[in-house]
């Protein structure tokens, strides 16, 4: 093969068309190079990221912290298995404890990994108190990941339908109605699965008395109560955890994304009394706690627990939303602007209904990184420490794309 084909600034958005199966339509332009909020294409055109690597990079790009981090550990130790332990992956699992409910992790990859693990972990629960009781209670619109146990946990029939026969005994109800989930919660659930905040389905919060009522209805039968938290985790909401500002407290809580903030890494967090559900082989991964990803989430979880990140994450957001709410007064392309912290969607107008797409394409165009949830909602979930002026630069030309999206 010749060389010189495997120089980067060779390949263009075609390669991946030619080579890739065929899961993702990735933008035109291809990213060599980020710092903080800011992305650089290989045109060196200069972009403002209010996607933050689908809510996954919650330093910014090349965050010093992140980056020391992961080269101090690139020196020492990359990978053993999980037939050795590693201080590392230590570190990190007493710092999550020592910061959350949990008083047990489990690592793992990704969040679908982190989802996957807590189903199983239920269904074994359940399986110590009744045969029978295995039925996992989800919600309608939900996203846990692309696993087949979690895209049947997943309320969105396109991403599970056409891989039938699915896992069974899974049933979705409609997420935030209190009756229909104490109705179905009953003494053959294992398990409910739900996230604070719906994410992918279009940044839907859980209501107070919609949790309150998993929490009580789980108590009463035996159910094991899972916050999938993979998004809205590790300060993105603005506080460590979404769990902690609802006053409700999971059995099990997942964490991926924001964790190692952009290297791949995920975890289940529990208590000891579901812990020792599983026993030694019962469920594992061949990188799961890999020291170069645990040495870099431990960095960015304490860096961002600190009560001054968090604090400042609120205050970028009451900007941001004030921002978009300013824009919206000129130009009415959004119903609503909901989220919380840094995650945040813009619900389009009526006269916009499912085109939010075409407003992020032309965001990309005007070199701003913006994200979808669903057909409806511009989501925006940028690095936690983006700062003032990149906010302010990225709502400008938010504002152009905006111009042009309403002269379509
Ligand atoms: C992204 C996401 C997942 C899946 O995480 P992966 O790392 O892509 O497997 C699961 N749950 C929620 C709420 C998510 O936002």
């Amino acid at each position: 093969m010749n060389q010189s084909l495997s120089s980067p600034s060779q390949f263009n958005r075609q390669n991946f068309d030619e080579w890739f199966i065929p899961l993702y339509a990735p933008a035109d332009f291809i990213l060599v190079r980020g710092e903080g909020s800011r992305v650089w294409d290989q045109q060196s055109r200069e972009y403002v990221d209010f996607a933050g690597g689908i809510a996954v990079n919650a330093l910014g790009h090349s965050h010093p912290v992140a980056v020391n981090a992961l080269i101090d550990q690139a020196h020492k130790l990359w990978h053993l298995s999980n037939g050795i332990s590693n201080e590392p992956v230590l570190a990190l699992a007493q710092c999550l404890i020592q910061h959350t409910f949990a008083e047990k992790v489990f690592f793992c990859n990704s969040g679908a990994e982190a989802n996957e693990a807590a189903l199983k972990l239920a269904r074994k629960v359940g399986l110590s108190q009744a045969a029978n009781k295995n039925k996992i209670i989800a919600f309608h619109n939900a996203f846990h990941g692309r696993t087949l146990f979690t895209v049947s946990a997943g309320g969105q029939p396109k991403y599970s339908q056409d891989f039938a026969p699915l896992p069974p005994n899974i049933e979705h109800i409609a997420f935030n109605d209190v009756a229909a989930a104490l109705a179905a919660i009953d003494a053959e659930t294992c398990a409910v699965i739900v996230e604070p905040i719906q994410g992918e389905g279009g940044i839907i919060a859980a209501t107070p008395e919609f949790l309150q009522a998993l929490r009580a209805r789980c108590d009463a039968t035996g159910a094991v109560l899972i916050f999938d938290e993979v998004q809205t985790g590790v300060g993105r909401t603005g506080h460590l955890y979404a769990y902690m500002s609802t006053g409700i407290t999971p059995d099990i809580l997942t964490t991926a994304k924001a964790l190692g903030g952009g290297f791949p890494i995920g975890a289940m967090l529990t208590t000891d009394q579901f812990s020792q559900h599983f026993k030694v082989g019962d469920h594992g991964t061949t990188y799961g706690g890999n020291p170069l990803a645990s040495a870099v989430a431990l960095a960015v979880f304490n860096y961002v627990r600190q009560p001054s990140v968090l604090a400042a994450v609120q205050q970028r957001s009451r900007l941001l939303i004030e921002q978009i709410q300013l824009l919206n007064q000129k130009y009415a392309v959004f119903a609503e602007i909901r989220g919380q912290g840094l995650l945040l969607g813009c619900v389009m107008a009526e006269a916009y209904a499912g085109q939010a797409k075409q407003l992020q394409q032309l965001a990309g165009e005007e070199a701003l990184l913006a994200l979808i949830a669903g057909p409806n909602v511009l989501r925006f979930t940028p690095a936690l420490t983006i700062t003032e002026q990149d906010i302010l630069e990225g709502v400008l030309r938010l504002e152009r794309a905006i111009q042009r999206f309403i002269q379509q």
